[in-house]
């Protein structure tokens, strides 16, 4: 059996980012990832401009109780003239400052009248000034090659008025599960059966994560459905992932069938759980990795040991997101042969410490326990762990993205 973050790490090392990419329009690119660094085409802001609303002038002109002349009014979008010696400018937030000009004066501490500006406050010289490029410098790079774009980043391009984005081509999911006793949510479930439940939850994990989930297919648990679908995905998409028959029982021919079909086997066993039994495999160059049938593990083996290689896939640079520590909210002493992963809700005390309370049925076919929980706890194999022990954090907001 390997160890967990030893099996992670495999996982990570088994990708790299796709070949393909592709130009996107912006209002396309949230969800893509940038496939080049970016540089700034201009400067951001092009020109100094005023942060507030109130007055430029010179700040050498200024002189307690000294009134300036008001020599232009200028508004957001105009081109202002040179400002002469002595005098002040009214402007706006987002107005170009005059040449010549250093300095704006807060309309709040000013007072105008007959076109005269009286400054009933010192000023500072520089203040509520933006300068050109103070946010984003001309050729500068500003968006590194492998960010997955957010809002943040669609900002940053439409400010630089680009809008075509290079970017990897989506990766394209495939999901076979397996299983004689599995019906389709809308079919009629007939006695010893039970709906494909991680069929949706997967094409939905996956889809959380920007993928293209392409094909969800079921096969029977017989040796021909499922070397059959393994082909088929593996020349049709860029990663496929299993459910289900991974294990060691009669019905277990995921492995079988891989190894059919002529691919090759990684691994097999990790000391976790839930989740025990999980193989990555490579299939006409395209990983396939095996998942537990149980929907809480599969869901678990996905946010742990999935989605860093579909990160690495998509090109992304941070194939581990970050983990925290909180502490456990139980009421007994835990103590697991294998590293345990709780489903727990985390909660943040009053005093700023984060509290990890468990589900109390951890059994890894309760569905509904993966809605209330936040994250995974992960509890270390063959240590006693008391209540309020620190224990490591994996949040699924972090995890699962
Ligand atoms: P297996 O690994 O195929 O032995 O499956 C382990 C458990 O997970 C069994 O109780 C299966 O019925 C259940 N299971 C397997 N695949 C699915 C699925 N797609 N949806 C819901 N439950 C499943
Ligand atoms: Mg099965």
């Amino acid at each position: 059996m390997l160890d967990f973050d030893i099996a992670q790490q495999r996982l990570v090392d088994a990708g790299q980012a796709l070949e393909r990419t592709e130009s996107v329009s912006l209002p396309l690119a949230r969800g893509r990832v940038l496939a080049e660094t970016l540089n700034a085409a201009l400067n951001i802001p092009p020109a100094d401009n005023s942060a507030m609303d109130g007055y430029a002038i010179r700040f050498a002109d200024y002189q307690a109780g000294k009134a300036l002349p008001i020599q232009q009014r200028v508004y957001a979008g105009d081109v202002p003239e040179a400002l002469q010696a002595g005098y002040a400018a009214r402007l706006f937030t987002g107005s170009l400052i005059p040449a010549n000009a250093d300095t704006v004066v807060i309309q709040e501490l000013c007072s105008e009248e007959n076109n005269q500006l009286s400054i009933l406050e010192a000023p500072i010289k520089g203040q509520h000034v933006r300068y050109a490029g103070e946010d984003m410098a001309q050729q500068q790079p500003i968006l590194q090659r492998g960010t997955l774009l957010d809002s943040s980043h669609i900002a940053m391009l439409a400010a630089q008025g680009i809008t075509d984005i290079p970017v990897y081509g989506r990766l394209r999911v495939g999901i076979l599960t397996t299983g004689n006793e599995l019906t389709e949510p809308g079919q009629a479930l007939k006695t010893g059966q039970i709906y494909n439940s991680n069929a949706s939850m997967l094409r939905a994990l996956a889809e959380e994560m920007h993928t293209e989930v392409t094909h969800v297919i079921h096969a029977p648990d017989t040796l021909e459905a499922i070397q059959a679908a393994l082909e088929k995905l593996s020349h049709e998409c860029d990663l496929v992932l299993t459910v289900g028959g991974v294990s060691v029982g009669d019905k277990d021919l995921v492995k079988p069938a891989i190894e059919a079909a002529g691919g090759e086997l990684q691994l097999w066993k990790v000391r976790m759980k839930p989740g025990k039994p999980v193989a990555l495999a490579k299939l006409n160059n395209t990983p396939i990795i095996g998942l537990p049938g149980n929907p809480v593990s599969a869901y678990a083996v996905f946010a742990l040991m999935v989605t860093p290689l579909v990160r690495v896939l998509q090109g992304r640079s941070h194939a581990l997101p970050r983990t925290s520590y909180g502490k456990l909210d139980c009421e007994t002493t835990l103590h697991g042969t294998r590293e345990e992963f709780l489903r727990v809700q985390a909660i943040t005390q009053d005093d700023g410490s984060l509290h990890l309370l468990p589900y109390p049925q951890q059994g890894s076919g309760i569905i509904s326990s993966l809605a209330w929980a936040t994250g995974l706890a992960r509890v270390p194999a063959d240590t006693n762990v008391t209540p309020g022990t620190q224990v490591r954090y994996y949040d699924f907001a972090h995890w699962c993205a």
